[in-house]
């Protein structure tokens, strides 16, 4: 691993063979260093031919993951808000009483008030001042909120949902961090510690050569899933994949027993990759492997439809 990767190295202390990690908790402060860095890299990108793909965006963007990075240092994140989210995600998103449950959990509300103290200077000042009056109507937020967790992605704004989005997930990558690992991780499509789905699959490099973990497109926690399989229907008989050109690091994995795909960023060819960011680079390739009939199974959280 890089010295700067967000992944922590192997544990060497015991000795032989080691057990693969079923969860990878990733180091925060260097998962959102390298996520800003790679989205002002794509500002520089010559392609700009569609809302998702331009400059502006991706700054926006990286400027979003700053502020997340600089919640994690500045806001202690406390045993019970914790403790609270991991309840959430374990009696899953379709409880009822989810939104008094957001409403009185303030730590998010704290999160997205201060993502858009950090964003107002670089946005339209109509855009500021709705985005920010947001918070004037906590119940509402909170109902926005349920639906993102729900996965009701289309119910929500796109404006709203990427921020609202980005302010939930700095609080619950934080409340996962500490998950107890729980059965049935092996077999997942959606994150065995939140319950969202994954953004991306990982080929990991160095120590963990060849492993493959997918991640979580909201608690940033990676799980181990095989290879060779089918990360959504488990079949392994017409597993394609597809790339721009031989050995590249971007690639997508194509079943043709369910017919959806998932983008893959092989780390043990370019360390550097980071998932997030990197969904944006894979749009040329996701558009060829969607012409062959093959829907998207992964979910970017920075590219609301709408
Ligand atoms: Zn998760
Ligand atoms: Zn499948």
């Amino acid at each position: 691993m890089q010295p700067d990767s967000d992944i922590v190295p192997l544990d060497k202390r015991t000795p032989g063979v080691a057990a693969i990690e079923p969860l990878i908790f990733p180091r925060l402060d260097r998962l959102y260093t390298r996520r800003a860095e790679k989205l002002r890299a794509l500002t520089e990108s010559e392609e700009e031919n569609t809302p998702l793909l331009n400059s502006e965006y991706f700054l926006f963007l990286a400027h979003l993951v700053d502020g997340q990075k600089k919640f994690v240092e500045q806001f202690p994140f406390n045993a019970a808000d914790a403790a609270i989210i991991r309840n959430l995600a374990k009696d899953g998103y379709g409880q009822t009483g989810l939104e008094d449950t957001l409403l009185a959990l303030t730590v998010w509300q704290s999160a997205y008030a201060q993502l858009m103290e950090d964003l107002r200077p670089h946005l339209q000042p109509s855009v500021a001042t709705a985005l920010i009056a947001a918070l004037d109507t906590p119940a509402t937020l909170s109902g926005q909120a349920a639906l993102l967790l729900r996965g009701q992605y289309d119910q929500v704004d796109p404006g709203l949902a990427v921020i609202l989005w980005a302010a939930l997930s700095v609080c619950w990558a934080q409340a996962m961090s500490q998950h107890e690992v729980v059965a049935g991780i092996g077999q997942a499509t959606h994150c065995p510690c939140c319950g969202a789905p994954p953004v991306a699959s990982l080929v990991l490099g160095g120590d963990r050569e060849g492993l493959r973990y997918l991640q979580c497109s909201l608690c940033e926690t990676r799980w181990h899933r095989v290879r060779g399989v089918c990360v959504n229907c488990h079949s392994s008989a017409d597993i394609q994949h597809y790339s721009l050109y031989e050995k590249a690091p971007e690639q997508a994995e194509a079943c043709g027993e369910c017919e959806t795909y998932i983008n893959v960023y092989r780390l043990d060819y370019d360390p550097d990759l980071e998932a997030v960011s990197g969904n944006f680079v894979s749009q040329i390739l996701d558009g060829l492997v969607e012409q062959e009939g093959f829907s998207g199974f992964g979910f970017n959280p920075f590219a609301f439809p709408g």
